[in-house]
């Protein structure tokens, strides 16, 4: 089926004003597929359009009272003439429920064998389960009614009511564009509340709910405090009636801005014990999606190229908010370490791409661009933005902005147009330097007889302005911070040259590629640990790890950092991101696996012999210690409960990552993973079986057949068996796969649709073949215009780390 290209989506949208929707869902027939009814009241200019839909069956199509032949369907388009200035059309269609996170989704709850389902639309996937005209800037209000088994609930963007036993109605709508509608139904245990006039609502899975009851109140919490601040920030109220927050199986986001009712992963919904990192990330996710209610929902880009103005913003204010009113602190660290890593990745990578694109991908194309750049970057840049402007001229552009086009669509033209209103002033560089160009400065530093100078390279002409700060610290980790504008190529700072490291953007406040002097990095392990401000640490390390992929500084450098400091970091966000970028860049990429593994392991138990029982910290330290130890015994011990380390809970998760890593360690077979899933009868449970089943040696061809072959595999357990595939440990075993991949990838983008395509191929490319002869292969399947774009983008990706990997082995091998 075509995607939507921009200029059909704008032709139509000149063509059509749509008036009001109405659709019923009758969910009460058996097996794969569903009905659905929609009736469209819509104006017309132009005389012809067509209604998008993507049915199993086209039962019927009535248009004005005269009936059409369904047979005119013609790749999720149907064709609509003779229109006249106002019109009815009344499309009936037996759908499929999706086993991707696409369309309206179908799960079957392991643990009980209960039925779950909710909508999810975003991009191309809303007529998959309703006809709609399905673009952005078609906005309309839905009136929506379910027919399903009696002992459902449903939920929706306006407020539901049980009619009748098995039928329920949603109120009217705001008007709403056809990808952030939904519907959720299905026997999910609810919790309720109210705030400010809000009713807010809480959803899970029935096996979740004891889970989901626990942290009702955080959440509830969070949801609050947010709410608080949004309607300090901003003119209007929140705009949607109620709030719900749902978690929902086989999601393949992290949530979805659904007006009225957001939908997130439900392992969000913490079974096993989290840390605190964990809990500060969900909070954040929480406040993500309400920060879209108004950029996004209430006021929506008018093509997906502008995608940005979405979730740029939403992740800079989950960020603000999050710090400044709720209960969680150490946000602007975890942006350093987490976000802004992957956005400085896919910066440098062959696809990288500006924040606001000009370029005018199809509506299917647009998926590829839900990346580092639209969230961290563009995050990144609108805190620069806002600190360059000043808090009061920023927010008067956003309320301004917002009420011009509340319930419409706007573009970043009439963002721009709004700050300059509300005083900026020539926002059009900043806008060409940040938004328009990609790829990023790089920022060193030089100590000089007299003093320090900074110096900025920029691989284009774009000659970047950066606000930051530059730290020049002692032994103690103690010195001056001096705040500066880097507006030129070189500049004087006013620092001495004897500081023991210097620290250029100290605070994380801009966009660049940051480079220590010798000096730095020779004193960086007595000096690292002294440095008490979390985001300085996270800095550092971003700049070496950076130095390390780009084959700068020796990855035994880098490792040997990492070995001497560890013990003294305190933040359960350093230490997890950085065992994780260990575990997957380092041991077995641009380390040998066998030679640096132990070191690993031995500094992660001492730095565990000494964690605070039961702390975040020994959580995360536990989980590295179990993923790098070859001690199959020890930790059989700790699953049989003894020699664990005190105040560690070995709870579901951990046993399950305990049971994986034995299995990798040849200690444990099919019996072992047969026995924990006999103990843990739950989904998630079944996810984590296949993450081991696909570990085992000789379930490496169950668990690729699968992977490559079948569609109807959901979309978690899917993704945990090409988790567990690939490993540095058993690079033996898995050698026949690595050239499969190439042959076998473009064929997965015939049975799947969406999202998951690009999420499989991210975790089945053989990450760890760390040999410059797959780089013909990946270019030639990347050249491939047949492949879909999600295979070719994520192979592109696979391709710019395994071209780092070989020449940081080149280098230093
Ligand atoms: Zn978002």
């Amino acid at each position: 089926m075509r995607a939507l290209t921009v200029e059909e989506a704008r032709r139509r949208a000149a063509d059509v004003a749509v008036r009001s929707y109405r659709v019923e869902f009758d969910l009460t027939g058996p097996g794969d597929t569903f009905v659905t009814t929609s009736r469209i009241r819509f104006g017309s200019d132009s005389g012809v359009t067509w209604v998008d839909v993507k049915p199993e069956r086209l039962i019927s199509v009535e248009l004005n009272g005269q009936a059409l032949d369904p047979a005119q369907l013609d790749g999720g388009r149907f064709p609509l003439s003779d229109l006249q200035a106002e019109n009815e059309l009344v499309v009936a269609a037996e759908m499929r429920y999706a086993a991707d996170g696409e369309g309206l989704q179908r799960s079957v709850d392991a643990a009980d064998g209960r039925v779950y389902t909710y909508g999810m639309s975003s991009l191309e996937s809303a007529p998959r389960y309703f006809p709609c005209f399905d673009q952005p800037d078609l906005k309309a209000p839905y009136t929506i009614t379910v027919r399903c088994p009696e002992d459902w609930v449903v939920m929706g963007n306006g407020a539901a009511t049980r009619t009748a036993p098995g039928e329920w109605e949603l109120a009217e709508t705001k008007p709403l564009s056809s990808y952030f509608v939904t519907i959720v139904a299905g026997p999910y245990h609810q919790v309720r509340s109210e705030h400010d006039g809000i009713p807010l609502g809480l959803a899970c899975r029935q096996s979740l709910k004891d889970d989901l009851d626990r942290d009702a109140d955080d959440l509830f919490r969070t949801t609050r405090e947010a709410f608080d601040e949004y309607h300090r920030m901003f003119r209007q109220r929140y705009p949607f009636g109620e709030y719900w927050q749902a978690f929902v199986p086989d999601f393949n986001l992290g949530a979805m801005e659904n007006p009225g009712c957001v939908t997130f992963a439900d392992s969000m919904v913490f079974r096993s014990q989290a840390t605190e990192a964990e809990r500060s990330t969900r909070a954040r996710v929480v406040v993500h999606e309400m920060a879209h209610m108004w950029f996004g929902d209430l006021v929506t880009m008018k093509w997906w190229n502008d995608m940005w103005l979405n979730e740029s913003f939403a992740e800079y204010m989950a960020h603000r908010v999050s710090e400044e009113a709720t209960s969680y602190g150490g946000t602007w660290t975890d942006f350093a370490f987490v976000r802004k890593w992957w956005g400085l990745q896919t910066d440098q990578s062959s696809s990288t791409h500006p924040v606001a694109p000009d370029s005018l991908k199809d509506a299917r194309q647009s998926l590829d661009d839900f990346d580092g750049i639209s969230y961290a970057k563009g995050a990144a840049v609108l805190k620069q933005l806002a600190k360059y402007l000043g808090d009061d001229v920023f927010l008067e552009g956003v309320n301004a902005h917002l009420e011009a086009h509340e319930h419409g669509n706007a573009d970043l033209h009439e963002f721009i147009a709004k700050l300059t209103e509300a005083g900026a002033h020539d926002l059009g560089t900043w806008s060409d330097q940040w938004l328009r160009t990609s790829g990023l400065d790089t920022i060193t530093v030089e100590r000089t007889a007299g003093g320090v100078v900074l110096h900025r390279k920029s691989p284009d002409g774009s000659r970047r302005l950066h606000k930051l700060s530059i730290g020049g610290y002692d032994e103690t980790g103690a010195g001056p911070i001096v705040d500066l504008t880097l507006d030129q190529d070189s500049i004087e700072v006013a620092l001495g040259n004897d500081c023991a490291v210097i620290v250029p953007d100290a605070n994380d406040d801009t966009w660049a590629k940051i480079r220590l002097d010798a000096t730095s990095l020779a004193n960086l392990p007595a000096v690292l640990p002294t440095i008490t401000d979390g985001t300085t640490r996270a800095v550092i390390w971003n700049s070496i790890r950076d130095a390390t992929a780009d084959g700068e500084l020796d990855p035994r450098q880098a490792l040997g950092l990492f070995l001497t400091t560890i013990q003294h970091e305190d933040s359960d966000i350093a230490a997890g991101s950085l065992v994780r970028w260990l575990e997957d860049r380092v041991l077995g990429g641009y380390l040998d696996y066998d030679e640096y593994r132990g070191p690993v392991a031995d500094a992660l138990s001492n730095k565990l012999a000494r964690t605070a029982p039961g702390s975040s910290l020994q959580l995360i330290t536990a989980r590295g210690v179990i993923a790098t130890t070859d001690d199959a015994e020890w930790l059989k011990s700790w699953l049989e409960g003894a020699d664990s380390p005190a105040g560690l809970k070995i709870d579901a998760d951990l046993r399950w990552s305990i049971v994986l890593r034995r299995v990798r360690l040849n200690a444990a077979g099919a019996a072992e993973i047969d026995a924990e899933l006999a103990r843990d009868k739950s989904t998630e449970g079944v996810n984590q079986a296949a993450r081991c089943r696909a570990a085992l040696p000789d379930g490496k061809e169950a668990a690729w057949t699968r992977i490559m072959t079948d569609p109807t595999v959901g979309v978690k357990e899917l993704l945990a068996a090409a988790e567990g595939f690939w490993h540095p440990g058993q690079a033996a075993i898995t050698a026949p796969y690595v050239r499969q991949f190439f042959t076998d990838i473009p064929r997965t983008g015939a049975i799947r649709a969406g999202m998951v395509i690009g999420l499989t191929v991210h975790r089945i490319a053989p990450r760890f073949a760390i040999d410059a002869d797959l780089i013909g292969p990946a270019e030639a399947l990347i050249a491939d215009e047949s492949v879909v774009p999600g295979i070719r983008r994520q192979t592109a990706n696979f391709l710019d780390d395994l071209r780092r990997a070989v020449e940081v082995r080149r280098s230093f091998g």
